[in-house]
This record gives C-alpha cells, sequence and structure tokens, in this order.
C-alpha cells in the first residue's frame, strides 16, 4: 500500500517539464494555419464559388450541392497538404463535451488502388451512429435517426490528422439534438432585434453580432497522482480529503510566477490553439494553488463557443504530453477555490460599433443606453432561466460557496452608470420640453464617460456584471458548454428588444418624437427593474435577506433550477423567439435531469468504493498496529508507567473506531436511500431524491474519512493528499 502512494509520488516528483519547442518566432507566421479561412479559401477555390461561401458567412446565404462540391474539394486538397488523412463532422451533442466520427478520405477503387474522396455531400452532412447521444425521447417519440449538417458560419479546421467540420446535430424530423441548433437560432433572433432597434440610431446598422469572451478556469493535476485518485478519474473531483495546512490562505498563487513544467504546457497549448485560430491571449495563475486560466480576444459568439469547446479538448490531450491531468470541474478540491468560466458578452454591429459601449457623443450613448438598459431588463424579467442555464450538479458546489457569484442572479452596472440611471429616471412621461432634453443631452446621456473601465468599480460578487464595455457573466461553470448560457442571453435580450421596439413604435404612433419615446421607455424599464440591480458584496449573508425581501429568488441546487425551462412563460418565450419548442425543451429538461442524478450516482457510489476498499481497510491496519503496540508496552512496562503513556494511543484506537463505524454507517444509510431513489420512475422526482437524499451523506462521510487522514500513518494512507496534488513541482 504505502509502495503504491510513493511510487506515485516518486514519478510525480521526476517528472521534468517537457520541453516545447515552437518551431517558429511569432505567433503571426503561423496563426490561423490549420483554418480554412477565406484567406485559404481564397487561395483553394474559383472566385466565383468563393464569393457563395463568403455570402452563406456573412449573410446566411444557402449553398448549393454543386457549390458544396466545389467547396469540399477545396478543403480536401488543403486539408491534406497539412497533413490530414481522415475528416470528421465535429458536433455538440448534448452530452456538454464535443463528438466526432473520423472517415478516412482514403477510398478503395475496384482496380485494386486508392483515391482521397471528399465531397459535397459529405460535408454537408453526415449521419452519425446518433442512437447513444442523449437525445431526451426525441429519437424514440419521432424518427429514430439523427444527421450533422454543416455550419459554413464556424469554420472548418485540421486538429492533429483530421479535418473537423463544424456541424450542427438534429433529428430526421428536425429537432436540434445539439447545443448548436438553439445558440444559432438565438443569434438570429438577437441579430434581427438588435438590428431593428439599432437603426432607430443608424440607419447603416444591417447585421449585430453577438460577442462573446470566455475565461477559462481549470486545475492541472500530475498524472501518476491523478491515476492513484479513483475518485478523480471518475466523478472529476475529490470526494475525500483533508485540506493542506497550506492551502490557498497566503493568497500567494494568483498571478505568481507560473511553474517551468506548466509554462511550458501552456506554450504548447497556445501554439495549438493559434494554429487553429483560437485566439488565446492570455495565462495567468488562479486563486487557488494548481488553479489557472485562459482567455482569448473575443469572437462572434457561435465561433467563440466552437473555440471554447476545441480548447477544453485541446487542453485535455495537450496535457498528456506533459503527464498532466486537466480537471475542468468546478470543485475539484474542497476548502480551496473552484473554478468557473466567465462568458464577456456584448452585441457589435456591422458598421463596426460595440452596442455595449458608451461613445463620445450624447447620440452614441442614447444607443449605447438603450442597449444596456434593455439588457438589464431582460435580465430582471428572466433571471430564472439564466439561473436554469448555468444549473449542473457541479456548479451547484461553486455557486453560493462565497468564492462565485450567489445563485441568486443579480446585475451589477458600478456607480457611475447607478447615477445615470437614477437621472433618466426622474425624467417627467411624455414630451420633454426642449430645455429639459438638451440639458439630458448635456449633462446626463452626454456625460456618460467614454472609458468605463475603471478597476475600481469592479465587483467580482455579482453573477452579471457591466465591465465598461460589455457585460460578464461570471456564474457559468468551467465544465459547461457556453452555448448554453449565450442562447438563453441572447434570446432573452432579442425578445426584450423586439418588446422595446413595439414600445417605442408604439408612442411614435401616437404623436412622440423618437427620442421622446425612447426616453419614456428607457425610464419606465429603470424603474420597473430595480430590484436586479445589486450593488454591495453578492457573497455577504446580508444579500441573500435583502434579495428574498426583494422576491429574488435564490435556487440552490439544480433539479430545482431546471425547472424554470418548463414554466408556461419560458415555454412561450423559447417557442416565440423559435430558439426551441416545447417538445426540445422539454426533452432538454429531461436529459439535464437524468445527467444530474446520474452525476450523483456516479458520485455517491464511488465514494462507498473508496470508504469501504480504500480507507477502511487502511484504518483498522493502522488500528490494529496500534492495538498490538498497546498491548505490548501492557506487557513490558510497569503497571504503574503503562497507564500513563498509553492513554493517547489508547484514545487514538478509539478515535480511528469511533470514525470508521461512523463512515460505514453512513455509507450504508446513502446505499439504502440510493436504493430508494433508483426504484422512482419520475425522472424529476428521481433527481430530487439524488438530491435531498443522496447527496447530504457526501459529507458526513467525507467529514469522517478526512478525520481518518489525519490520524493514521502517513505511509499507509492510500490515496494522494491535498498537498501532493496542489502543489506541481
Ligand atoms: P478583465 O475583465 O479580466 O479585466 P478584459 O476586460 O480585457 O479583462 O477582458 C476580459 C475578457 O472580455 C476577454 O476574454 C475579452 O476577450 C472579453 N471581451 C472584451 N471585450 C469584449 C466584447 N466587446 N465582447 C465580448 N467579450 C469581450
Ligand atoms: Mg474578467
Amino acid at each position: 500500500m504505502a509502495h503504491t502512494r510513493f511510487h506515485g509520488l516518486d514519478q510525480a516528483s521526476n517528472h521534468k517539464p517537457v520541453e516545447f519547442v515552437n518551431p517558429f518566432n511569432k505567433s503571426s507566421e503561423y496563426y490561423g494555419s490549420h483554418v480554412f479561412n477565406k484567406k485559404s479559401m481564397q487561395e483553394y477555390m474559383p472566385k466565383d464559388s468563393f464569393d457563395l461561401v463568403r455570402r452563406a458567412i456573412d449573410q446566411g446565404e444557402k449553398i448549393n450541392l454543386t457549390n458544396a462540391d466545389q467547396v469540399a474539394v477545396a478543403m480536401k486538397t488543403w486539408a491534406i497538404a497539412l497533413g490530414a488523412t481522415h475528416y470528421t463532422h465535429w458536433f455538440q451533442p448534448l452530452t456538454g463535451s464535443t463528438a466526432e466520427k473520423h472517415d478516412g478520405f482514403f477510398e478503395p477503387t475496384s482496380d485494386g488502388f486508392a483515391v482521397e474522396k471528399f465531397n459535397g455531400s459529405m460535408l454537408v452532412q453526415a449521419e452519425p451512429d446518433a442512437s447513444s447521444f442523449p437525445n431526451g425521447g426525441i429519437r424514440n417519440t419521432f424518427e429514430a435517426r439523427g444527421y450533422t449538417a454543416w455550419d459554413p458560419t464556424s469554420p472548418a479546421f485540421v486538429f492533429g490528422t483530421t479535418l473537423c467540420i463544424p456541424t450542427v446535430f438534429v433529428a430526421y424530423t428536425g429537432e436540434a439534438l445539439d447545443n448548436k441548433v438553439p445558440l444559432l437560432r438565438a443569434l438570429q433572433s438577437i441579430d434581427d432585434a438588435a438590428t431593428s432597434v439599432a437603426q432607430y440610431f443608424d440607419k447603416n446598422i444591417s447585421k449585430v453580432n453577438a460577442t462573446l469572451g470566455w475565461e477559462q478556469e481549470y486545475f492541472l493535476v500530475d498524472e501518476s497522482l491523478f491515476m492513484a485518485r479513483p475518485d478523480l478519474v471518475m466523478t472529476g473531483r475529490t470526494l475525500v480529503g483533508h485540506a493542506p495546512a497550506k492551502g490557498q490562505q497566503m493568497d500567494d498563487h494568483y498571478f505568481g510566477s507560473i511553474p517551468e513544467r506548466v509554462i511550458s504546457y501552456m506554450r504548447e497549448i497556445e501554439f495549438e490553439c493559434h494554429k487553429m485560430g483560437i485566439p488565446v491571449k492570455t495565462r495567468h495563475n488562479e486563486v487557488a494553488p494548481g488553479q489557472f486560466e485562459f482567455a482569448p480576444v473575443f469572437e462572434e459568439a457561435n465561433v467563440a463557443v466552437d473555440h471554447n469547446s476545441l480548447f477544453m479538448d485541446v487542453l485535455e490531450k495537450v496535457a498528456r504530453r506533459h503527464s498532466f491531468r486537466v480537471l475542468f470541474h468546478e470543485k475539484p478540491f474542497s476548502t480551496v477555490n473552484g473554478s468557473g468560466k466567465h462568458n464577456n458578452w456584448s452585441l457589435s454591429s456591422n458598421t463596426g460599433v460595440n452596442l455595449l459601449a458608451p461613445g463620445s457623443t450624447p447620440k452614441r450613448n442614447l444607443l449605447f443606453l438603450t442597449f444596456f438598459i434593455n439588457t438589464i431588463k431582460a435580465v430582471n424579467e428572466q433571471a430564472d432561466l439564466i439561473r436554469a442555464a448555468i444549473a449542473s450538479a457541479s456548479n451547484d458546489h461553486r455557486l453560493g460557496a462565497n468564492e462565485a457569484p450567489p445563485a441568486i442572479i443579480s446585475v451589477f452596472i458600478g456607480s457611475q452608470l447607478s447615477r445615470v440611471l437614477d437621472e433618466l429616471e426622474k425624467l417627467e412621461k411624455g414630451k420633454l420640453s426642449p430645455e429639459k432634453k438638451s440639458d439630458l443631452k448635456l449633462n446626463v446621456v452626454g456625460k456618460i464617460p467614454e472609458i468605463l473601465l475603471d478597476n475600481t468599480d469592479r465587483n467580482r460578487t455579482s453573477p452579471f456584471a457591466f465591465t465598461g464595455n460589455k457585460f460578464e457573466l461570471r456564474a457559468v461553470g468551467s465544465t459547461a458548454n457556453c452555448a448554453v448560457s449565450m442562447t438563453v442571453l441572447n434570446m432573452i435580450v432579442a425578445d426584450q428588444l423586439v418588446q422595446f421596439k413595439k414600445q417605442v413604435d408604439g408612442l411614435i404612433e401616437s404623436g412622440l418624437k423618437k427620442e421622446d419615446a425612447i426616453f419614456n421607455i428607457l425610464r419606465e424599464y429603470i424603474k420597473t427593474s430595480k430590484d436586479i440591480r445589486f450593488e454591495g458584496d453578492g457573497y455577504s449573508s446580508g444579500w441573500a435577506e435583502i434579495a428574498k425581501n426583494r422576491g429574488l429568488k435564490n435556487t440552490p441546487d439544480t433539479p430545482r433550477a431546471l425547472d424554470f425551462y418548463l414554466t408556461e412563460s419560458s415555454i412561450n418565450l423559447f417557442e416565440k423567439t423559435g430558439v426551441l419548442t416545447k417538445v426540445e425543451l422539454e426533452a432538454r429538461y429531461d436529459i439535464l435531469q437524468e445527467e444530474y442524478f446520474k452525476n450523483i450516482q456516479i458520485e455517491s457510489r464511488a465514494l462507498g468504493d473508496i470508504v469501504k476498499n480504500h480507507i477502511v481497510p487502511v484504518a483498522i491496519r493502522y488500528q490494529s498496529i496500534l492495538s498490538e503496540n498497546v498491548n505490548r508496552l501492557k506487557k513490558v512496562l510497569p503497571d504503574d508507567v503503562y497507564p500513563r503513556v498509553s492513554k493517547e494511543q489508547i484514545e487514538m484506537i478509539v478515535e480511528i473506531s469511533e470514525r470508521v463505524s461512523l463512515a460505514l454507517s453512513n455509507v450504508s444509510k446513502m446505499t439504502e436511500a440510493r436504493k430508494v431513489a433508483n426504484k422512482i420512475d419520475d425522472i424529476r422526482d428521481k433527481s430530487i431524491a439524488y438530491c435531498d437524499n443522496v447527496k447530504p451523506y457526501f459529507n458526513k462521510i467525507r467529514r469522517s474519512v478526512d478525520q481518518l487522514e489525519l490520524l493514521v500513518d502517513n505511509e499507509m494512507w492510500p490515496l494522494p493528499k491535498y498537498r501532493e496534488m496542489l502543489y506541481i513541482r
């Protein structure tokens, strides 16, 4: 036993950094070399078909099969030149990760030779054996098959020796089976809605893109230690493990110097990412020891979402070469800060304007305020949906744990903008006097500074914070696919903008000037969406109290948060915006509930096994050593000495016995609770049973085990300890 443990540790400490040598001097020499972007298209395609594809990308025009053939030939030639031997339709099923099935270009001919084949229909559509992807019953109800279809708005890329073609995944009956379809629909709806509102201010705006800049946090653990932790292998987090003497209390990891072994890894990540056009730019240590972050330059949301999924894949694959394992789990180590994935979001017009950035003229700032206030209103009304969109078993550990935003959704805007909104709120109803209007323009709207990026006006405890020229959704889990929260956010803002347009047009029809109408509606919105605004400390217990009084929901667990998807108003909203039909939404709900209880089920089984097969046997063995020792002492020591020197050891024996018996009895009770839950058919009830009746045993059991860790001989302890895993040498 001791051997296993030290074997792992020896390996860990022997790991020399795997040197990564970048053959280039500058990223610009290879950036995007493995992306089938406009540059490579132009090089490999006749001009007319290149133009067609460009229009498909920029304006959503359809591509016919002849044209697709030309694209396919170009793509194949390009990819083979980069060493690709296979192609895959790369998609994002509802499991949260990405899926790919590789097919070779190679095709034998009847005369014994072979050709490399890839045509338009292979590019445009494929039929993966999809029966094993979660579908929430859709394919049982409708049709047994699903297919993947090319998404020309996200460029194909070569990863390793495979040409990857971003695709959507749908059932033959048309229902979405992936994360991309609803995202694309939501992005279409925000484009339409935001464009028509933006035209109040600038007729040249004909397209609005949602933009996303994600920040991905993750932990690195030495591979040999990872392999020695069955909980990490099976669940992605440690189910037991005592806090190390030194954790993050010294605050010395954040922005500290990055270990050489990690730097080498990061450099290779950057190299791989830049080849594939993922614009990762910043890298640093995070708050916890062993925790790091990468963030790219923001991009159009669909591409950014694909890039995040691909990035996570790259992180894992490259980690193996450096004998690391990546932990994406939101809470891999208790007592140590967990990981999130901040989603920085904004809207950008074809005229190059960031609609959520203040400008230098009152007119520009009225446009800014319009989008800014509509976003706040949308979140005020649909906070529940945002809560649902960030829900997962693993993110439950983080939300409300005073290291990440609480499970209460609120909006932070900073003191400068709070003052602006307070001023606007004071406006009188109806037509504004010319004096009032010019005063407003001069002293309120005109006074919004162009640069709001003031670091003193930041609030890291808010789940949805305005950060000067974008909103930052900070409550997204580090394991999540950004598509889910981006779908909801863009959808609710789109719907809000449609309502806004309708109301403003109504006032204009009734005789108000456009600007007056806009001011009137905005003032109304400021009034009605005050409850969601919170500038204070989101981690404080006082906030939970205030929020409660304001009627804001605090939903701490996933099974109940998911219920928000299926309220009548949510279903209406999803249907009205065309993002998901009721059937699709219900299917997703089932999948997510199932994913939840399966997660808890796996954790519960893993924990039971660890206690019974790893911890208890070792504790008992150590306890017998102690007992034997005490017996011997009794034999050899004089009667008056023995009681005095054996007292502590006997107490230890008692303590070990108590911990062991408590751990075992809680494991039995947990197993019973699992058996009861497993008999439940209704998927929601089952999920709730796992949440309310199984999960509560985790911490109880853990407490006994963690105390045993402090009692049992270090050499015998069968699992790598926190202090060993968290510090990368
Ligand atoms: P921080 O918030 O850490 O101080 P920045 O403000 O520079 O740093 O940006 C953080 C993230 O926000 C980056 O990933 C960046 O790409 C993203 N970001 C910046 N501007 C936008 C935007 N207009 N839309 C979406 N994301 C953006
Ligand atoms: Mg940030």
